[in-house]
Protein backbone atom coordinates (compact mmCIF):
# COMPACT_ATOMS: atom_id res chain seq x y z
CA UNK A 1 0.00 0.00 0.00
CA UNK A 2 2.02 3.28 -1.14
CA UNK A 3 -0.97 5.18 -0.50
CA UNK A 4 0.20 8.41 1.82
CA UNK A 5 -0.91 9.15 5.08
CA UNK A 6 -2.66 12.62 5.84
CA UNK A 7 -0.60 14.18 8.46
CA UNK A 8 -3.23 13.35 11.11
CA UNK A 9 -2.58 9.81 10.27
CA UNK A 10 0.67 9.20 10.24
CA UNK A 11 1.03 10.76 13.80
CA UNK A 12 -1.51 7.54 14.96
CA UNK A 13 0.39 5.44 12.67
CA UNK A 14 3.84 6.51 13.88
CA UNK A 15 3.00 5.71 16.90
CA UNK A 16 1.92 2.78 16.68
CA UNK A 17 4.27 1.34 14.67
CA UNK A 18 7.05 2.36 16.79
CA UNK A 19 5.38 -0.35 19.69
CA UNK A 20 4.78 -2.72 17.17
CA UNK A 21 8.50 -2.83 16.01
CA UNK A 22 9.48 -2.93 19.66
CA UNK A 23 7.13 -5.75 20.57
CA UNK A 24 5.06 -3.62 22.84
CA UNK A 25 1.88 -2.81 20.80
CA UNK A 26 -1.03 -4.71 22.69
CA UNK A 27 -3.09 -7.39 20.93
CA UNK A 28 -5.99 -5.46 21.53
CA UNK A 29 -6.36 -1.79 20.00
CA UNK A 30 -9.52 0.21 19.21
CA UNK A 31 -8.95 3.04 16.71
CA UNK A 32 -11.64 5.48 17.44
CA UNK A 33 -12.73 9.00 16.49
CA UNK A 34 -14.85 10.46 14.12
CA UNK A 35 -15.67 9.27 10.04
CA UNK A 36 -13.66 10.02 7.17
CA UNK A 37 -10.54 10.62 9.31
CA UNK A 38 -8.64 7.65 8.02
CA UNK A 39 -8.69 5.26 10.71
CA UNK A 40 -8.99 2.13 8.31
CA UNK A 41 -5.79 3.85 6.47
CA UNK A 42 -3.80 3.73 9.47
CA UNK A 43 -5.06 0.32 10.36
CA UNK A 44 -4.33 -1.58 6.95
CA UNK A 45 -1.15 0.13 6.78
CA UNK A 46 0.20 -1.28 9.87
CA UNK A 47 -1.43 -4.74 9.61
CA UNK A 48 0.59 -4.16 6.19
CA UNK A 49 3.85 -4.13 8.23
CA UNK A 50 2.90 -6.46 10.81
CA UNK A 51 2.36 -8.96 8.49
CA UNK A 52 5.40 -8.44 6.07
CA UNK A 53 7.85 -10.69 5.86
CA UNK A 54 11.26 -9.06 4.56
CA UNK A 55 11.42 -5.19 6.57
CA UNK A 56 13.69 -4.86 9.45
CA UNK A 57 12.24 -3.01 12.51
CA UNK A 58 11.75 0.83 11.63
CA UNK A 59 11.17 0.39 8.33
CA UNK A 60 8.20 0.19 5.92
CA UNK A 61 6.02 -2.84 5.20
CA UNK A 62 8.84 -3.83 2.14
CA UNK A 63 5.79 -4.14 -0.30
CA UNK A 64 8.20 -6.88 -2.15
CA UNK A 65 7.63 -10.37 -0.30
CA UNK A 66 5.20 -12.66 -0.67
CA UNK A 67 2.58 -11.71 2.51
CA UNK A 68 2.75 -7.81 1.10
CA UNK A 69 2.29 -8.46 -2.68
CA UNK A 70 -0.82 -11.05 -1.40
CA UNK A 71 -1.94 -8.18 1.11
CA UNK A 72 -1.74 -5.74 -2.11
CA UNK A 73 -3.24 -8.30 -4.16
CA UNK A 74 -6.79 -6.63 -3.38
CA UNK A 75 -7.83 -3.37 -4.45
CA UNK A 76 -8.44 -1.38 -0.92
CA UNK A 77 -10.88 1.16 -3.02
CA UNK A 78 -13.62 -1.38 -3.53
CA UNK A 79 -16.17 -1.49 -1.27
CA UNK A 80 -15.34 -4.21 1.94
CA UNK A 81 -17.22 -7.03 0.13
CA UNK A 82 -17.83 -9.86 3.43
CA UNK A 83 -18.37 -13.70 2.98
CA UNK A 84 -20.93 -14.62 5.82
CA UNK A 85 -17.50 -16.54 7.65
CA UNK A 86 -15.92 -12.58 7.79
CA UNK A 87 -13.22 -13.22 5.65
CA UNK A 88 -12.52 -10.58 2.77
CA UNK A 89 -13.15 -11.50 -0.75
CA UNK A 90 -11.42 -9.71 -3.52
CA UNK A 91 -14.27 -8.45 -6.17
CA UNK A 92 -12.96 -11.52 -8.62
CA UNK A 93 -13.23 -13.70 -6.10
CA UNK A 94 -9.64 -14.08 -5.63
CA UNK A 95 -8.95 -14.79 -1.74
CA UNK A 96 -7.45 -12.54 0.73
CA UNK A 97 -4.59 -12.94 2.89
CA UNK A 98 -4.79 -15.53 5.15
CA UNK A 99 -3.34 -14.19 8.39
CA UNK A 100 -5.40 -10.62 7.55
CA UNK A 101 -9.23 -11.21 8.78
CA UNK A 102 -11.61 -8.42 8.11
CA UNK A 103 -14.92 -8.53 10.35
CA UNK A 104 -17.85 -6.81 9.03
CA UNK A 105 -21.59 -6.59 7.73
CA UNK A 106 -22.07 -9.83 6.19
CA UNK A 107 -24.82 -11.50 4.18
CA UNK A 108 -27.09 -13.87 6.05
CA UNK A 109 -26.77 -17.11 4.14
CA UNK A 110 -31.00 -17.03 4.28
CA UNK A 111 -32.41 -14.22 3.70
CA UNK A 112 -29.31 -13.19 1.05
CA UNK A 113 -29.38 -9.56 2.75
CA UNK A 114 -26.68 -7.50 4.53
CA UNK A 115 -27.15 -7.83 8.23
CA UNK A 116 -27.28 -4.34 10.53
CA UNK A 117 -24.52 -6.32 12.73
CA UNK A 118 -21.69 -8.07 13.53
CA UNK A 119 -23.18 -11.47 14.48
CA UNK A 120 -21.14 -14.24 16.88
CA UNK A 121 -20.14 -16.84 13.88
CA UNK A 122 -18.39 -14.47 12.51
CA UNK A 123 -16.56 -14.06 16.15
CA UNK A 124 -16.19 -17.11 16.28
CA UNK A 125 -14.35 -17.73 13.31
CA UNK A 126 -12.11 -15.16 13.72
CA UNK A 127 -11.17 -16.29 17.22
CA UNK A 128 -10.31 -19.88 15.37
CA UNK A 129 -8.38 -18.29 12.88
CA UNK A 130 -6.36 -16.12 15.03
CA UNK A 131 -5.77 -19.89 17.52
CA UNK A 132 -4.10 -21.69 14.25
CA UNK A 133 -0.21 -20.54 13.01
CA UNK A 134 0.67 -17.90 10.91
CA UNK A 135 0.91 -18.58 7.20
CA UNK A 136 3.30 -16.24 6.19
CA UNK A 137 5.12 -14.31 9.07
CA UNK A 138 4.98 -14.19 12.80
CA UNK A 139 1.74 -12.69 13.07
CA UNK A 140 -2.54 -12.38 12.41
CA UNK A 141 -4.18 -9.71 11.99
CA UNK A 142 -8.55 -9.17 12.79
CA UNK A 143 -9.61 -5.89 12.31
CA UNK A 144 -13.43 -5.41 13.09
CA UNK A 145 -15.21 -2.65 11.84
CA UNK A 146 -17.68 -0.92 12.55
CA UNK A 147 -16.97 -2.36 15.65
CA UNK A 148 -19.78 -0.83 18.00
CA UNK A 149 -22.16 -3.02 15.30
CA UNK A 150 -20.97 -6.22 17.18
CA UNK A 151 -24.14 -7.23 18.99
CA UNK A 152 -24.44 -8.44 22.56
CA UNK A 153 -24.06 -12.35 21.67
CA UNK A 154 -21.11 -11.26 19.97
CA UNK A 155 -19.40 -8.86 22.55
CA UNK A 156 -19.44 -12.11 24.86
CA UNK A 157 -17.16 -14.02 22.44
CA UNK A 158 -14.86 -10.87 21.50
CA UNK A 159 -14.68 -10.67 25.20
CA UNK A 160 -13.35 -14.33 25.71
CA UNK A 161 -10.65 -13.40 22.77
CA UNK A 162 -9.38 -10.53 24.07
CA UNK A 163 -9.28 -11.93 27.88
CA UNK A 164 -6.64 -14.71 26.53
CA UNK A 165 -3.99 -13.03 24.39
CA UNK A 166 -1.58 -14.92 22.43
CA UNK A 167 1.59 -13.46 21.01
CA UNK A 168 1.59 -12.32 17.20
CA UNK A 169 -1.99 -12.05 17.41
CA UNK A 170 -3.99 -8.43 16.84
CA UNK A 171 -7.28 -8.02 17.32
CA UNK A 172 -8.03 -4.10 15.90
CA UNK A 173 -11.93 -2.49 16.30
CA UNK A 174 -12.24 0.04 14.21
CA UNK A 175 -15.20 2.77 15.60
CA UNK A 176 -17.01 6.14 14.94
CA UNK A 177 -18.99 5.26 17.99
CA UNK A 178 -16.66 3.86 20.51
CA UNK A 179 -18.85 4.81 23.43
CA UNK A 180 -21.90 2.26 22.03
CA UNK A 181 -18.89 -0.64 23.03
CA UNK A 182 -19.47 -2.50 26.26
CA UNK A 183 -16.98 -1.03 29.18
CA UNK A 184 -15.82 -4.45 29.51
CA UNK A 185 -14.43 -4.31 25.95
CA UNK A 186 -12.93 -0.90 26.25
CA UNK A 187 -11.01 -1.91 29.01
CA UNK A 188 -9.60 -4.56 27.05
CA UNK A 189 -7.82 -2.66 24.17
CA UNK A 190 -5.87 0.46 23.64
CA UNK A 191 -7.23 3.64 22.57
CA UNK A 192 -5.51 5.06 19.45
CA UNK A 193 -7.75 8.30 19.19
CA UNK A 194 -8.12 10.21 15.85
CA UNK A 195 -9.17 13.92 16.14
CA UNK A 196 -9.62 16.43 14.10
CA UNK A 197 -6.05 18.34 13.27
CA UNK A 198 -5.65 22.20 13.52
CA UNK A 199 -7.22 24.29 10.43
CA UNK A 200 -4.03 25.04 9.05
CA UNK A 201 -3.15 21.41 8.81
CA UNK A 202 -6.32 20.43 6.91
CA UNK A 203 -6.23 23.42 4.89
CA UNK A 204 -2.61 22.49 3.91
CA UNK A 205 -3.96 19.25 3.00
CA UNK A 206 -6.69 20.01 1.33
CA UNK A 207 -5.33 22.12 -1.31
CA UNK A 208 -2.47 19.17 -1.63
CA UNK A 209 -5.46 16.82 -2.51
CA UNK A 210 -5.85 19.55 -5.82
CA UNK A 211 -8.92 22.40 -3.74
CA UNK A 212 -8.56 25.58 -4.45
CA UNK A 213 -7.39 27.36 -0.90
CA UNK A 214 -10.39 29.57 -0.82
CA UNK A 215 -13.30 26.34 -1.51
CA UNK A 216 -10.98 24.68 1.27
CA UNK A 217 -11.61 27.72 3.41
CA UNK A 218 -15.05 27.40 2.50
CA UNK A 219 -15.60 23.18 2.39
CA UNK A 220 -13.87 23.61 6.19
CA UNK A 221 -15.81 26.59 7.72
CA UNK A 222 -18.80 24.44 6.75
CA UNK A 223 -17.75 20.95 8.20
CA UNK A 224 -16.11 22.56 11.38
CA UNK A 225 -12.75 21.77 10.47
CA UNK A 226 -13.29 17.86 9.78
CA UNK A 227 -10.83 17.68 6.44
CA UNK A 228 -12.13 14.67 5.23
CA UNK A 229 -15.88 15.25 5.45
CA UNK A 230 -14.19 18.69 3.60
CA UNK A 231 -12.80 16.43 1.05
CA UNK A 232 -15.79 14.64 0.08
CA UNK A 233 -17.92 17.77 0.10
CA UNK A 234 -15.38 19.45 -2.55
CA UNK A 235 -15.70 16.19 -4.16
CA UNK A 236 -19.45 15.99 -4.38
CA UNK A 237 -19.69 19.82 -5.76
CA UNK A 238 -21.92 19.65 -2.08
CA UNK A 239 -21.20 23.25 -1.83
CA UNK A 240 -23.59 24.22 -4.91
CA UNK A 241 -25.77 21.92 -2.86
CA UNK A 242 -25.53 24.05 0.22
CA UNK A 243 -25.62 27.26 -1.55
CA UNK A 244 -29.31 25.90 -2.98
CA UNK A 245 -30.31 25.11 0.78
CA UNK A 246 -29.38 28.89 1.28
CA UNK A 247 -31.69 29.92 -1.16
CA UNK A 248 -34.64 27.76 -0.56
CA UNK A 249 -35.11 28.42 2.94
CA UNK A 250 -34.30 32.41 2.32
CA UNK A 251 -36.96 31.94 -0.10
CA UNK A 252 -39.38 30.30 2.49
CA UNK A 253 -38.73 33.21 5.06
CA UNK A 254 -39.94 35.84 2.81
CA UNK A 255 -43.00 33.75 1.69
CA UNK A 256 -44.26 29.96 1.98
CA UNK A 257 -46.13 29.41 -0.98
CA UNK A 258 -42.92 27.84 -3.05
CA UNK A 259 -42.92 25.01 -0.12
CA UNK A 260 -44.16 22.28 -2.22
CA UNK A 261 -42.29 22.50 -5.13
CA UNK A 262 -38.69 22.53 -3.05
CA UNK A 263 -40.03 19.52 -1.36
CA UNK A 264 -40.44 17.74 -4.45
CA UNK A 265 -37.37 19.04 -5.16
CA UNK A 266 -35.20 17.83 -1.99
CA UNK A 267 -36.98 14.58 -2.28
CA UNK A 268 -36.16 14.27 -5.43
CA UNK A 269 -32.82 12.94 -5.54
CA UNK A 270 -30.11 10.66 -3.64
CA UNK A 271 -28.97 14.36 -2.14
CA UNK A 272 -31.89 14.69 0.09
CA UNK A 273 -29.81 13.58 3.04
CA UNK A 274 -27.28 15.88 2.74
CA UNK A 275 -29.78 18.69 1.88
CA UNK A 276 -31.69 18.00 5.16
CA UNK A 277 -27.99 18.04 7.33
CA UNK A 278 -27.13 21.17 6.14
CA UNK A 279 -30.47 22.69 6.71
CA UNK A 280 -30.17 21.24 10.21
CA UNK A 281 -26.76 23.05 9.69
CA UNK A 282 -27.57 26.74 8.94
CA UNK A 283 -30.57 26.70 11.09
CA UNK A 284 -28.07 25.98 14.16
CA UNK A 285 -25.71 28.79 12.51
CA UNK A 286 -28.42 31.24 12.35
CA UNK A 287 -29.57 30.35 15.54
CA UNK A 288 -26.06 31.31 17.19
CA UNK A 289 -26.72 35.42 16.03
CA UNK A 290 -30.40 35.02 16.59
CA UNK A 291 -32.18 36.42 19.88
CA UNK A 292 -34.38 34.74 22.41
CA UNK A 293 -37.85 33.99 20.35
CA UNK A 294 -35.89 33.06 16.97
CA UNK A 295 -33.62 31.05 18.99
CA UNK A 296 -36.09 28.84 20.11
CA UNK A 297 -37.54 28.45 16.96
CA UNK A 298 -34.68 27.47 15.21
CA UNK A 299 -33.72 25.22 17.74
CA UNK A 300 -36.91 23.23 17.17
CA UNK A 301 -36.54 23.47 13.57
CA UNK A 302 -32.87 22.24 13.60
CA UNK A 303 -34.69 19.28 16.05
CA UNK A 304 -37.15 18.85 13.64
CA UNK A 305 -35.14 18.62 10.81
CA UNK A 306 -32.18 15.89 11.83
CA UNK A 307 -35.68 13.61 12.71
CA UNK A 308 -36.88 14.23 9.13
CA UNK A 309 -33.54 13.04 8.21
CA UNK A 310 -33.64 9.91 10.18
CA UNK A 311 -37.25 9.18 8.78
CA UNK A 312 -35.79 9.19 5.52
CA UNK A 313 -34.61 5.30 6.48
CA UNK A 314 -37.90 4.26 7.09
CA UNK A 315 -40.37 6.13 5.24
CA UNK A 316 -41.47 6.35 1.93
CA UNK A 317 -43.56 9.45 2.50
CA UNK A 318 -39.99 11.78 2.24
CA UNK A 319 -41.87 14.63 0.21
CA UNK A 320 -44.67 15.08 2.90
CA UNK A 321 -42.10 14.68 5.66
CA UNK A 322 -39.93 17.37 3.82
CA UNK A 323 -42.92 19.55 3.24
CA UNK A 324 -44.42 19.75 6.73
CA UNK A 325 -40.40 20.55 7.70
CA UNK A 326 -40.57 23.19 5.16
CA UNK A 327 -43.65 25.15 6.08
CA UNK A 328 -42.60 24.58 9.57
CA UNK A 329 -39.60 27.10 9.04
CA UNK A 330 -39.65 29.74 11.18
CA UNK A 331 -41.10 33.13 9.48
CA UNK A 332 -40.95 36.85 10.51
CA UNK A 333 -43.60 37.24 13.10
CA UNK A 334 -45.69 39.94 11.74
ZN1 LIG B 1 6.90 -7.32 2.90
Amino acid sequence: MSEVLAPWQQRVYDKAAAALDAGRLPHGLLFAGPQRLGKRAVAEKLAMRALCMGHAPGEEACGRCRSCQLYSSRNQMDPVETRPDGTLAHPDGHPAHPDARFISYAVNDKTHKMRSEIVIEQIRTMSGKLALTPQYGENQVAIIEPADAINHAACNALLKTLEEPQPGRFLWLVSAQPARLPATIRSRVQVLEFRLPPRDEARAWLVAQGHKAAQADEALAIARGHPGLAHEWLEQGALALRAEVVTDLDRLTRDDSGAAGIAQRWAGDEDVALRLRFAADIAAERARVADGHDIRLLAAWFDQANRTRELLRTTVRAELAILDLLLAWPRPRS
